[in-house]
């Protein structure tokens, strides 16, 4: 079944027939007898809400849809991308654990894993994800999960998943994919990865107004996570708002046709820049190194993606032209993604600046590096030919 008609098909009507499910606008629920609230406390009253943190209607109807997308049994929503990634890392270590993980993620969930992790004794291996033979040889005994992201952020390396999966098996270790780049696009459960794991900020919810996240996995592993003994979703506390569930569900019936203009837009900008001569790094062009690893593993409808990066040489560039193009309303100069309007900024001065200087030139990120989330723009010739203007401006062309 393809994601998008997967999400399609999962229909619920609100209370009094409508077309939107109604809003669960309640912190705790009533109980008809004082036998089912112990049963739920233990566990076993399946169907029965007991406490917004623990799980509510609206959040289930977000994470049904998220799940039935990304095709694994079901799926726990989340405050933040942060507070899914972190929970369930916590939940798959215990100190002494060892995790191996692309050195290329979200500055975040680095910070997180170099940083936050080791003080409860949880130690991680950084490696180049695209070198399967070093993620093989990090593995120790004391491993419990391989991490990375489908399409890694900010420098879009491509995550082999059917291998990654192989590997993972063999060592009986869980594969943990942040997905947030590709939904629609990459499917990792399919590919063969046990959890997926998205920042709904971004793509998913679309319009720059919420922070969100989502873990989809296993029954087993979601049961784990909202354990009120000691599942890490519960206790930490990372809960969605109801609200927010049900504005994000109705986001995510867009999401298809979305994703199609994002990667259409994308494709054109990547292609015409390539042209042009400057230095553009996107999957769908032939000369991305994991550009074949990328097409394998697409379904091919929604595209490569709306992320794709330019490197104009010196970060004082960089900055001068990303004004430009804000002033000439291309654009804003923002982090994050998945908005309608384009947005850029440069990573190793914002979004990855949490990865110390040397690191960064290791990886390959350089100071020049301009980071596109290409919008949705209605005329892309027309966009395209305003960025050669600023860039003819500013000296870069
Ligand atoms: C934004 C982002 C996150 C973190 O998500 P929040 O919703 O900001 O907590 C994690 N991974 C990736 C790839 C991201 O882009």
């Amino acid at each position: 079944m393809k994601p998008a008609d997967a999400i399609q098909d999962l229909q619920y009507f609100g209370e009094f027939g409508g077309v939107n499910p109604s809003i669960s606008d309640s912190s705790t629920y009533t109980f008809l007898s004082a036998k089912t609230m112990f049963d739920t406390f233990e566990g076993n009253a399946d169907g029965c809400y007991l406490y917004s943190r623990h799980s509510s209607p609206s959040n289930l109807y977000l994470g049904e849809a998220l799940a039935a997308m990304e095709g694994t049994e079901t799926s726990n929503v989340s405050a933040s991308g942060m507070g899914a990634i972190t929970a369930v890392l916590m939940q798959l270590c215990h100190a002494g654990n060892h995790v191996v993980s692309s050195r290329t993620i979200y500055g975040g969930t680095y910070a997180f894993l170099k940083n936050f992790a080791p003080k409860f004794g949880i130690n991680t291996s950084f490696v180049d994800i695209t070198d399967l033979e070093a993620v093989e040889k990090s593995i120790t005994q004391k491993t419990t999960a391989l991490y990375c992201e489908s399409v890694s952020n900010p420098l879009l390396e491509v995550a082999d998943i059917r291998a990654l999966a192989k590997i993972a098996k063999k060592y009986n270790i869980q594969l943990v994919i942040d997905n947030t780049f590709s939904p629609l696009s990459i499917s990792p459960k399919i590919l063969g990865a046990d959890i997926v794991i998205h920042s709904l900020t971004k793509f998913i919810n679309g319009s720059s107004d919420t922070i969100g996240g989502v873990v989809c996995g296993s029954q087993e592993l979601i049961d784990c996570l909202r354990n009120v003994n000691d599942g890490a979703a519960m206790l930490l506390g990372a809960s969605m708002d109801s609200l927010r569930a049900a504005s994000i569900l109705k986001n995510l019936r867009t999401l298809h046709i979305r994703m199609k203009q994002h990667s259409h837009n994308a494709m054109y900008l990547a292609e015409k820049f390539e042209y042009e001569g400057i230095k553009t790094v996107y999957p769908g062009l032939k000369s991305h190194p994991s550009h074949n690893v990328f097409k394998q593993q697409m379904n091919k409808e929604y595209g490569f993606g709306g992320m794709l990066t330019i490197d104009v040489g010196t970060l004082i560039k960089a900055n001068e032209l990303m004004e430009l193009m804000q002033k000439q309303n291309l654009g804003y100069l923002a982090v994050s993604l998945g908005f309608y309007k384009t947005l850029f900024s440069a990573p190793g001065s914002s979004t990855s600046s949490e990865i110390p200087e040397d690191e960064q030139k290791e990886m390959g990120l350089s100071e020049g590096l301009i980071r596109f989330s290409v919008g949705l723009d209605n005329d892309i010739e027309r966009t395209f030919q305003s960025m050669k203007k600023c860039m003819k401006s500013v000296g870069v062309l």
